[in-house]
């Protein structure tokens, strides 16, 4: 089975690994370097704390892999298991986190409801006042985006995987009758193909375009900062996030901690529909500030002495429920992509769909109408609500 992935960041090496790991001759056309796009500006984030089954079940499967990463793949992804705590300002707010939590729960995740006072147990520098619950679990971390994507261009290269860098694909082939997809055009010359993926993430929408269809992934600007705070972030303290002022906070090296957010509170301009090719890469400045100052209203730790160390935008590939695509959209072109804030996390599971889907025609994983963009037509799609 000859198949090639449109994208070298974390989601197309995944697929082209599961994909090579089950027999395909498989080839990844990166146009830029590999895992340098969204990828690289990642906060790494790792969480079973969704809201969907979907979206639980896609993280329980991707989970399995990073927890064993390094004896699969030899590299050490410096994973860290400080849990995530989400925290509600409002009564409905945490009502629903507490559904999400039965979600959970029911399948096995290890999270649990905090009234207010218990939000203390798990993080001791957040002002508990300022909320009316939250949800944690131990099982939830991050770990860093870069050596996951050096990871899996290591088994990639080892799987027999062709990686061509610096390759734009340039248009989709389909056949005599314009139905299928059999290939793609490079800026190298052509690739013919049973299966072409469409790994893009920013740029998704634009390669779908290519092959005539219209998918709804739209590129959103988000940016970090990594900050020195006044008062040190403990290594142990867990990725906190205000659901409500849509900002958070986690743990980097040596007490330093990477804070992020676009709501209403701290956004500086419209980041909806931001250019792949041609947005700003760097944090604004403004950015950075109303984000320490939101940042600082809920917890203890960010007070005036913070220095800011450097900062960063990048983009999410959003769809109108913050579900991912991942389908065969037309015969042999397979979609992977608009992952919103959590296509790093997903990305093993989304590998397996990947491969699931080419070589037996269906993913045994999840229910593959959920990942559909069917969805968007029959209005059968539920909306991830913890997101930031
Ligand atoms: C600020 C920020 C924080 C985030 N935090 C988290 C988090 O905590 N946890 C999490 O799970 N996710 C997080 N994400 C989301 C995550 O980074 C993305 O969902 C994930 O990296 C998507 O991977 P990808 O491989 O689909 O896309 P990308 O990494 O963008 O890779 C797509 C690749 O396709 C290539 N490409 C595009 N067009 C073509 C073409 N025509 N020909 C050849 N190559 C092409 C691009 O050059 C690019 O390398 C965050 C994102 C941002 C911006």
């Amino acid at each position: 089975m000859k198949v090639v992935v449109i994208g070298g960041g974390i989601v197309g090496l995944s697929s082209a690994h599961a994909l090579a790991s089950r027999g395909g001759d498989v080839t990844v056309c990166e146009k830029r370097s590999l895992g340098s796009a969204s990828t690289a500006r990642s906060a790494g984030g790792i969480r079973s704390q969704f809201s969907t089954p979907v979206n639980i079940d896609l993280s329980i499967e991707s989970v399995v892999v990073w927890e064993s990463f390094e004896e699969r793949f030899g590299v050490d992804i410096g994973y860290r298991r400080a849990g995530y705590l989400f925290l509600a300002r409002s009564e409905a707010r945490a009502e629903a986190l507490e559904d999400g939590v039965r979600l959970q729960t029911d399948r096995g995740v290890p999270s649990e409801f905090l009234e207010a006072p218990d939000i203390a147990r798990y993080n001791s520098h957040v002002d508990a006042d300022s909320f009316v619950g939250g949800t944690y679990s131990p099982g939830d971390g991050f770990a860093d985006p870069h050596l996951a994507s050096q990871g899996y261009a290591t088994a990639c290269a080892d799987a027999g995987v062709e990686i061509r860098t610096n390759t734009a694909v340039i248009d989709i082939l389909t056949d005599a009758d314009g139905d299928s997809v059999v290939g793609v055009e490079t800026e190298d010359g052509r690739l013919e193909a049973d299966f072409v993926v469409n790994a893009a993430g920013p740029w998704a929408g634009r390669v779908a375009s290519m092959a005539g269809l219209e998918l709804p992934i739209v590129p959103k600007r988000r940016q970090i900062a990594i900050v020195s705070p006044e008062k040190a972030v403990p290594a142990d303290v867990p990725f906190t996030i205000d659901l409500e002022s849509g900002t958070y906070y986690r743990p980097e090296r040596d007490g330093d901690a990477l804070i992020g957010g676009h709501g209403a509170e701290v956004a500086t301009r419209d980041d909806a529909q931001a250019n792949p090719d041609s947005y700003c890469k760097s944090a604004d400045f403004e950015w950075i500030a109303n984000a320490l100052e939101t940042i600082s209203g809920w917890t203890t730790c960010f007070g005036p002495e913070t220095r800011v160390k450097r900062g960063w935008a990048g983009l999410y590939a959003v769809t109108p429920d913050d579900h991912a695509i991942v389908e065969e959209t037309v015969p042999g072109f397979v979609t992977a992509g608009g992952f919103s804030g959590h296509g790093f996390q997903h990305a093993p599971a989304t590998g397996k769909l990947v491969a699931e889907l080419i070589f037996d025609g269906e993913p045994s994983l999840v229910d593959p109408s959920a990942l559909s963009s069917e969805r968007f037509e029959t209005g059968d799609g539920r909306i991830e609500r913890n997101v930031v």
